[in-house]
């Protein structure tokens, strides 16, 4: 294999971002990629209807300064800025809208207390923050999971407190995954390439892959902290801080499962329907885009329970929650089209990272370079934009600043 100035570790939107920033710059940029497509967490299977279907990240959040927002444009990506589903009231099946008005009231009381005790000193779960009327917290937990991958039990305050969200959020019509993915081409991506240990003994770091080992002046690393905590790669020396870095950013899970509807006109567009108020709660997105499809969506304790290879177990149970919502006679109406399986992925092994109770200074550890030779990015190094594509774009751009800060501080000095 021919040696590079820098190797890129994995073409998610990190990575992708990485390789976009470092060309042009004069040096040898080489990105090595596991799987067979780019993308990672971004990725979208194309619809007969037009759109595209993303199985991973589908809101351009804090859009308007949303770095990808920009590059819809310029690589002609069409942007939807309607408002999303979640921030319009529920359809009222099962779910009123008078108790849609006190279930409101108590989420919104809930992130008051989330806020203040964000700025107190010792860090403490948010279930700690719980109302203590048990009415909502089945629901209030649902939405954690949604949001974050996990039950309010595991979500750190201090870490949740941290992130930014300046509440604009847009979409991709064609698809998030499909723009990032865009955003690869013309690179050099070697696609088929896990990258198993890395020797950063000397000046030159040596990269194994599966394919050939090659030489190469410093690396970016942008793996999903789980695979990095599970050491998919070797490092020589040893590289204990990190790897307890990610093991304590891990990443929680949300996973969709697409399905279409016959007779779908009778059904509202881009409303959201919760499939209980009690007990295990998937969200349904209802028609995107004016579409036949049902985005669901289920996270934490639910997912990981029913996620499978082929995405059955959590399709029969969006049927039995969406049928005894809005009538048994759907159940014929409805057929699989796609789901994910984030946790069972293993070079993904979750959908986002959130980090463990009183860890969430870890995220600037893993973002820390080793020796101005080994760099770091991915979602989980963002202190304030984690588990966001954009978060991931811009820990990509910030690795490969630091990255030419380095080799053109090293060139100057031989
Ligand atoms: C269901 C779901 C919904 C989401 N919704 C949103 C949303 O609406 N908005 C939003 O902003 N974000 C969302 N996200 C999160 C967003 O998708 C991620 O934060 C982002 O894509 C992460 O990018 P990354 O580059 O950090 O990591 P990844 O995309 O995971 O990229 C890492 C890459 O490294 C590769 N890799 C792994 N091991 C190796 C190895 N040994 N050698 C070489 N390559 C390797 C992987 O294959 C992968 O391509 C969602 C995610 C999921 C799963």
């Amino acid at each position: 294999m021919s040696d590079v100035d820098i190797v890129v570790i994995g073409a998610g939107a990190a990575g992708i971002a990485a390789a976009r920033r470092l060309s042009g710059c004069g040096l040898r940029v080489r990105v090595l990629e596991a799987r067979q497509r780019v993308g990672g967490r971004a990725w979208t299977l194309p619809d007969p209807a037009g759109i595209g279907l993303d199985l991973g990240c589908g809101w351009l959040h804090s859009a308007v300064d949303n770095e990808w927002t920009a590059l819809a444009d310029e690589l002609g990506f069409a942007i939807d800025t309607s408002q999303p589903a979640w921030s319009k009231p529920a359809l009222e099946q099962g779910f009123p809208a008078a108790r849609q008005n006190e279930f409101r009231t108590a989420l919104d009381a809930l992130f008051e207390r989330l806020d203040r005790a964000g700025h107190a000193r010792d860090d403490r779960p948010a279930a700690d923050l719980l109302p203590k009327d048990p009415r909502w917290r089945d629901l209030l937990d649902a939405v954690s999971t949604w949001i974050n991958g996990v039950e309010l039990a595991q979500l750190s305050v201090h870490d949740l407190c941290r992130y930014v969200d300046t509440d604009v959020n847009w979409r991709v019509r064609a698809g998030y995954g499909s723009l990032i993915a865009t955003a690869a081409e013309g690179l050099d991506v070697m696609l088929g390439s896990p990258v198993t240990a890395i020797d950063h003994a000397d000046r030159a770091l040596k990269i194994e892959t599966t394919r050939g080992t090659f030489a190469a002046r410093a690396a970016i690393l942008t793996l999903p902290t789980d695979v990095l905590a599970r050491e998919a790669i070797r490092f020589a020396p040893a590289l204990p801080d990190k790897i307890d870095a990610a093991a304590a950013l891990p990443l929680g899970l949300a996973d969709k499962v697409f399905m279409r509807i016959a007779g779908a006109h009778e059904l509202p567009i881009e409303r959201r329907l919760y499939g209980a108020t009690e007990g295990e709660i998937a969200s349904f997105h209802l028609r995107p885009f004016g579409s036949d499809l049902i985005e669901v969506y289920l996270g934490g304790a639910l997912a990981r329970r029913l996620e499978d290879d082929d995405g059955r177990a959590m399709f029969a149970f969006a049927v039995d929650q969406f049928a005894d919502r809005m009538g048994n006679d759907m159940r014929g109406r409805i057929s699989f089209v796609a789901a994910s399986a984030w946790a069972r992925d293993p070079l993904s092994r979750g959908s986002y990272s959130h980090a463990r109770i009183g860890m969430s200074d870890r995220r600037a550890v893993l973002a820390a370079p080793v020796d101005d030779r080994l760099f770091f990015a991915g979602e989980a190094t963002s202190r304030e934009d984690f588990s966001t594509a954009h978060g991931a774009y811009r820990s990509g751009t910030r690795a490969a600043e630091e990255a030419i800060a380095a080799l053109t501080a090293s060139r100057q000095s031989t």
